[in-house]
């Protein structure tokens, strides 16, 4: 364990640090009667207030599938105990479990601290990725917001420098009021990395692909110089999923996923997930998830467990599709930078991204051998008018923030997912469009592509366009006024006829 692994393990209370003496997989199949949990009234110990969840959280770690990642996503028992043998994971929408007795404990009591359902999920998810815990949270954005708590007042992060929005504005309104600082760095440029590195720099997180930009961090090559030097290392993988990469085989620490995007995969629930191989930040975390209440809820848990099962189907028809409409687009007069991090891109004269990113890439991404890839594909057409008008004008393509879901998404990221940063830091080009590619027919998408982009080209040249899309040059796209932009107005509401008190209703 290198030293600041061991101060790290040292703050921890020492009741969170008995606990790493996790019992064996308590979620094996059994026949054996529910587990009773006794708390020994002669010791001291344990303190309720410092362990991180009582009845303790199963461990993973002994836990393995040895079937294709692609088998594994539909190959799993959720729920193992279950006596009559379900063949898909039963949903366990209940806050509380009857005890044995007042003083011992199944091993569920309380749905914020352990649920069936919720633990069927985190077990896959982390046989997924190699982990020994997963955690699964209310959103994407619980989940780093989680992650940010393994560090202390006075400690500081290294940011990839065009991190996901959310994490922008989580970091500069809501860390640093806490006293953690942060700072962005070019994390492609892992030399840079390491000469940015303070004595208090405890975590350093990225993105890779970065979204939507598709700078790439060599995963293995900054892991091997952060973990000697006691610095932790966490990747939101959203992008990629599990079915493209596996971070922590490649020596990252912390493993952040916001399912509300490819885990789920029809756009229809929200949430985060954690994993980590590392006992230590297992128990700390699982500490804050209970103490704070962040968890994910019985029922959205058992839709993601629903959406892993085609996650693989899914993930490669996404790839496949987006493979063409990249090799569509690169080839497109109106298109000046490509963002797409495929084999196909090395050398290509229009490629946003470095030839050596993209070979990294290819290398730490495994779904398509050594082609690399994603489902996202971002481009430039030199207009920020001309983006918007390709925008609007697409009809498969939904204008929607997000990705990952089964439908084909377009946006224009400094006025929608990005536009919480401030706009005079925001490294993406006010022109870049983003396609999140979906599973319909890759012939209905490229040909919305198609006329989308012919309308853009045509009503620019009639001069029909003007640059005038941004406020004050912001980057943002006027929808309306800027202020009230996410509110209803109270007009707009449906009226209910007010009851007085003989129980009529008064018309206004
Ligand atoms: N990470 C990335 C890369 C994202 O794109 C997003 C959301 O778009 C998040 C994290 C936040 O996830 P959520 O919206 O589930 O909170």
């Amino acid at each position: 364990m290198h030293p600041l692994r061991r101060t790290f393990h040292h703050r921890l209370h020492p009741c969170v640090a008995r606990c790493f003496a996790v019992p064996p997989d308590s979620t094996a199949p059994t026949n054996k009667p529910p587990q009773k949990i006794k708390f020994n009234r002669e010791d001291s110990t344990p303190d309720y207030n410092a362990i991180p969840t009582y009845p303790p959280r199963p461990s993973f770690e002994s836990f393995h599938n040895p079937l294709q990642p692609l088998s594994q996503t539909v190959v799993y028992d959720g729920a193992p105990d279950d006596p009559y043998k379900p063949s898909s994971t039963p949903l366990y929408q209940t806050s509380t479990f009857q005890q044995p007795d007042a003083t011992s404990f199944g091993k569920y009591d309380y749905t914020r601290s352990g649920n069936p359902t919720r633990t069927a999920l985190e077990k896959q998810m982390a046989m997924l990725e190699g982990a020994r815990a997963g955690f699964a949270f209310t959103s994407g954005m619980a989940a780093l917001a989680s992650m940010t708590r393994l560090l202390d007042n006075g400690e500081e992060m290294l940011v990839c420098d065009d991190v996901y929005g959310g994490m922008w504005r989580l970091l500069n309104k809501v860390t640093n009021r806490q006293g953690i600082s942060h700072r962005f760095v070019d994390t492609s440029n892992v030399d840079a990395v390491v000469a940015a590195l303070r004595p208090n720099t405890r975590l350093v997180h990225i993105e890779t692909p970065s979204n939507p930009m598709m700078k790439i961090t060599d995963l293995k090559a900054l892991s091997d110089e952060l973990r000697p030097r006691g610095v932790l290392l966490s990747v939101d993988a959203t992008m990629m999923s599990p079915m493209m990469m596996r971070p922590l085989d490649l020596g990252v620490d912390i493993v952040v996923h916001s399912g509300t995007k490819f885990i789920s995969g029809h756009a229809d629930a929200m949430g985060g997930i954690m994993l980590t191989r590392d006992p230590t930040i297992e128990q700390t975390v699982a500490f804050f998830q209970n103490a704070e209440g962040s968890a994910l809820a019985p029922f959205d848990c058992w839709l993601f467990l629903r959406g892993i099962k085609t996650l693989a189907l899914r993930v490669e028809r996404q790839c496949a599709n987006a493979r063409k409409v990249a090799g569509y687009l690169a080839a497109h007069e109106a298109v000046t930078t490509m963002y797409w991090p495929g084999k196909e891109m090395l050398g290509h004269p229009k490629s946003g991204i470095p030839d050596e990113q993209i070979q990294i890439h290819c290398n730490q991404t495994h779904l398509f051998e050594d082609n690399g890839g994603c489902s996202l594909v971002s481009f430039c057409t030199g207009s920020e008018a001309v983006s918007k008008r390709f925008v609007e004008a697409c009809k498969i393509l939904k204008i929607t923030v997000s990705f990952g879901s089964c439908n084909s998404l377009v946006e224009l990221p400094t006025a929608m997912s990005h536009a919480s940063i401030d706009p005079e830091l925001c490294q993406v080009p006010k022109d870049l469009v983003r396609i999140s590619v979906g599973i319909e027919s890759h012939i209905d998408i490229i040909q919305d592509i198609k006329q989308a982009l012919a309308i853009a080209q045509e009503e620019n040249q009639s001069g029909l366009l003007k640059e005038t899309a941004t406020v004050g040059g912001t980057g943002r796209v006027v929808v309306e006024e800027d202020e009230g932009r996410y509110d209803s107005k109270f007009e707009e509401l449906p009226r209910t006829p007010a009851v007085n008190n003989t129980g009529s209703t008064n018309k206004e």
